[in-house]
Parts: structure tokens; C-alpha cells; sequence
């Protein structure tokens, strides 16, 4: 590129947001976005499938690994970085481009007052929002087993993971725009929890006394959920997911003051779905 952009390149730079990845450990120097990335995935929000990916390709091309020589291929990265990465990445997005969140909606959770602040998305960073992969191998390769008696003669065995951005992506590629819109309108989320489920499960082995039957593919596991797998199981798993991989979710809390009854709180914060509002312009 020509030097007639130096300036431009400089201000950049120091414009640039450094974050820790907490799964994978790795420092990531994060630049802010341009108009043209913000006016391209305004135009993907309409088709989440497509704006998902479009997202996680934006965050890989404004993501710089310090720490390493050579910086991962999109390929590498889907693959290797957990999902709960891209979130941090998100975060330092918004800060580098955005800094804050303007006329936040805010409600009391004591008497229900409803109010805005304008919020710093920087602040929103404390030492409680992360805590570091601390399993004794690397995420991609750690499962934590739930087991579910069906009855006295079959077991299934569910092996539960921390997804990766390509097994997000790949879920959300098999989900049509109308359903992943009605979540939005009902839980502001994309996925539904059934969904949610399936990213965390690796693996279901059944047994009873004619043998083993293993599903790993996505396509099976839904199906086995849809049609045969009890509530009740499905608790058992979402509260071993949670005590397992709960604590690696990034928490962004911001600490307010009721104006109207003075009651002090945590107000939570999505990074993504303020992201996906700001794209929305809603
Ligand atoms: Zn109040």
C-alpha cells in the first residue's frame, strides 16, 4: 500500500484494542472496525446463517495473534478457537470501534423502574468476566462424560465439549433464517436452547445388553433429541455443561444505581446481541 495512507495506518494502530483469548491463552491486538465492514454486515443481519459467518470472518480479519509468527488461516482458526474466544474478541471490537453502548435499556430488578445509561463497554472488563482454560489438555480435545440411566439395561453416555467458532457455524448452517428469527423474537438470541445442547454434546454412546450404538454427527444427535431423549436428561446434561464450562463464559456486568428506589445491582451484558442491535439499528 502506497504512504499516502501512513497517517491512516498509524491511527489504526493505536486505536487497536489488546484481549486474552481464555480457552486458548493467546494475546489477540484487535483493530477497529471501517465503515465498509460496518455497511457489509448491516446488509448480512437480515440472514442470520450468512451474518454469523460473515461475523466470524470479520473478527479473524481484525484479529492479530501477538504471541505467534505466523497468524492462523481462517481454517485454523474456526477450527482451533472456541466460540468463547470469539466472544472476548467481540468485546475488544467494540471497544476499539464503538467504545460505548449509548442509551442502554436498563430495568430495576427491585421495583422495576426502567431507565438508560450510556455504558463503557471497556469497563465492563473486570478481574470477575473470565477465567482461564485450566483442564489438563487443550479444549479441542477435552470431553467431560455425563452418564443417563434410561432404565436398569441402557445407559447413554454423553460426552460434552466446549464448541468450537466451525461447530457453530456448522450448527447454524443447518438452521433455516425463519427459525433462528423467531428465537430472536422470543429469547433475543439466535440459538435456541435445543441448539445450545447439541454444540456441547461431542458424542452420545448407548449401551444396553445387545451392544453399543454411537452417534457423533450433528444431523444424528438432533434427531435424537428431537424424538428420544427425555427432559429430564437433558437437565442432567445442561447442569454438567454448566458446572464444567459455565465459569469460561464471559461475564461483561455493569454495576448501576436505581435513580428511582437507589437499589444497587449488576446489569448483564451480551456483547453480541448489542452488536447485533447496533447492526439491526434498532
Ligand atoms: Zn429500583
Amino acid at each position: 500500500m502506497s504512504n499516502r495512507f501512513s497517517k491512516l495506518e498509524k491511527q489504526q494502530t493505536v486505536r487497536s484494542k489488546m484481549t486474552v483469548c481464555p480457552i486458548i491463552k493467546q494475546k489477540v491486538l484487535v483493530s477497529p472496525l471501517t465503515v465498509g465492514d460496518d455497511l457489509h454486515i448491516r446488509t448480512m443481519v437480515a440472514t442470520p446463517e450468512l451474518y454469523d459467518s460473515e461475523l466470524s470472518l470479520m473478527v479473524f480479519n481484525h484479529s492479530k495473534f501477538t504471541d505467534l509468527e505466523t497468524q492462523p488461516t481462517y481454517d485454523d482458526f474456526t477450527r482451533n478457537i472456541s466460540h468463547t474466544d470469539r466472544k472476548m474478541i467481540l468485546w475488544a471490537i467494540y471497544v476499539a470501534t464503538y467504545a460505548k453502548i449509548k442509551d442502554a435499556q436498563i430495568s430495576c430488578p427491585k421495583c422495576h423502574e426502567q431507565f438508560k445509561q450510556t455504558i463503557d463497554v471497556d469497563k465492563l472488563m473486570t478481574d470477575k468476566t473470565v477465567s482461564v482454560w485450566q483442564e489438563d489438555k487443550v479444549f479441542t480435545e477435552y470431553s467431560i462424560k455425563d452418564e443417563f440411566r434410561l432404565d436398569e439395561n441402557t445407559v447413554i453416555n454423553f460426552y460434552l465439549k466446549l464448541p468450537t467458532i466451525a461447530d457453530h457455524l456448522s450448527l447454524l448452517s443447518g438452521l433455516s433464517s425463519d427459525m433462528m428469527q423467531q428465537n430472536f423474537d422470543r429469547f433475543e438470541t439466535i440459538l435456541s436452547r435445543t441448539d445450545e445442547l447439541l454444540l456441547s454434546v461431542a458424542k452420545a454412546e448407548i449401551t444396553d445388553d445387545d451392544g453399543t450404538d454411537t452417534f457423533e454427527t450433528i444431523d444424528d444427535l438432533r434427531v435424537m433429541f428431537d424424538r428420544y431423549i427425555p427432559i429430564d436428561a437433558q437437565e442432567s446434561i445442561s447442569d454438567k455443561y454448566d458446572k464444567t464450562f459455565d465459569k469460561y463464559n464471559p461475564k461483561f456486568t455493569h454495576f448501576c444505581d436505581c435513580p428511582k428506589c437507589k437499589h444497587s445491582f449488576d446489569f448483564n451484558i451480551d456483547i453480541e446481541t448489542i452488536l447485533f442491535k447496533r447492526f439491526l439499528n434498532t
